[in-house]
């Protein structure tokens, strides 16, 4: 086995190139770092990109759920449901507005939020608290949103979709056609961070992509203060220093400097997916047939690979190998309904036995697209070493 000791790897890290650099340079030389053109030339790009009609571009991922709980109306007394293997962003936008966050169980094959037990959920809510669904597409792996949308649709519910581990990601619908993650075709919401390791970066940042024209023109003026952004939706004055804040609203933009390098590495982001695909096949071919390997991410079509993730026994023990080897895996995630803020709304243990379960065997191996050849190879081969 090669010794690549003296190297740490990481499980995720942003690829920043020249053209990324000088992307950025020509923002700080020129007149506005931020409200700028470049924010709307890169919301233009992404939604083009994703497929949707409008894109919001925001200061941060977190930022976008906390706005989308916002216009659909999440009040206290609302109920929503999401998945608790999950950052626990996807959760905490619901608590922001006062509502109360449902998790419902995952389905240990694809590790996304289990249809059934939402269903299930939906059904016994007889008072109707329920209001919306934030199914999210972990780790990369596309929800099948077109069934989320019909049962949503039998509840009366909204849904946000929590893209930020998948953009690129597509499933096939009933017709058998692609429908990318963040396309607005069946998600009221979608949701997109550019935290350094997720597919695109911008230090922070995050994007909201819609269909729904009312909605992204509330998101835009909820974005900056709730100031009407639309000169014609003024109420009082149309004097040109003359400005109107109509709403309770926020300081969530995100600048032209990160706007220009979201925009720059959005231009080869289709390399970096590719490239992921391919690590994805190497690890599923090396583990296919291993005993240890409970199991793995595998290969699935439309899988945008923000993590790659295999579950076997001894994880902790594992986890210590690694990276006592200097190879940073890490675990996603810690069940949210397990964080302490949440046991205190009343979550406990053995509420959600296979969201438990499989915390109790992941693990997310280096994934990212300057992963090299060799380095993914003594990764491989540290496992191996492992459970020899
Ligand atoms: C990263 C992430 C977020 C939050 O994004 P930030 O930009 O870090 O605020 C939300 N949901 C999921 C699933 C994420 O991975």
């Amino acid at each position: 086995m090669k010794n690549l000791k003296n190297k740490t790897i990481p499980y995720g890290r942003q690829n920043i190139t020249d053209e990324d650099i000088n992307a950025v340079v020509e923002i700080l030389k020129s007149d506005y770092l931020t409200q700028g053109l470049k924010i709307q030339e890169f919301e233009n790009a992404f939604a083009n990109y994703v497929g949707s009609q409008y894109a919001v571009a925001v200061s941060n991922g977190t930022a976008t759920l906390h706005l989308n709980s916002i216009a659909l109306g999440v009040k206290p007394g609302d109920k929503v449901i999401t998945t608790p293997i999950t950052f626990v962003a996807s959760a905490n936008c619901v608590r922001y507005c006062g509502g109360e966050i449902i998790f419902a169980d995952i389905d240990p094959k694809t590790y996304l939020l289990d249809i059934n037990a939402v269903r299930k959920i939906l059904e016994a809510d007889t008072k109707k608290e329920i209001k919306g669904i934030i199914p999210v597409d972990f780790a990369g792996r596309a929800v099948d949103l077109e069934a989320f949308r019909q049962l949503a649709d039998e509840f009366d519910c909204w849904i946000i979709e929590d893209s930020c581990h998948s953009r690129g990601g597509f499933f096939i619908d009933s017709q058998g056609e692609k429908q990318h993650c963040g396309n607005g075709k069946f998600a009221d919401l979608a949701i997109f961070s550019f935290h350094p390791v997720k597919h695109i970066a911008t230090g922070e940042g995050g994007m909201i992509t819609t269909n729904n024209e009312d909605l992204y023109k509330h998101l835009i003026n909820l974005r900056t203060h709730g100031i009407q952004q639309d000169f014609s939706k003024r109420i009082f004055d149309d004097s040109l220093w003359y400005y109107e804040m109509q709403e309770l609203g926020y300081n969530y933009r995100l600048t032209d400097i990160q706007s220009a390098l979201g925009y720059s590495q959005l231009k080869r982001a289709d390399q970096g997916l590719a490239k992921r695909r391919e690590l994805a096949k190497t690890y599923q071919k090396a583990f296919i047939n291993k005993t240890y390997i409970k199991g793995q991410s595998g290969v699935v079509e439309g899988h945008a690979y923000h993590l790659y993730i295999i579950e076997v026994e001894k994880r902790k023990e594992l986890h210590k190998y690694l990276r006592d080897q200097n190879i940073f895996a890490q675990i996603h995630y810690i069940p949210c309904h397990l964080m302490p803020y949440y046991r205190d709304l009343g979550w406990s243990e053995g509420d959600l036995p296979m969201a438990e379960n499989y915390y109790k065997h992941c693990i997310s191996l280096p994934m990212f697209p300057t992963l090299t050849t060799e380095e993914q190879t003594f990764v491989i081969e540290t496992i191996e070493s492992f459970f020899k």
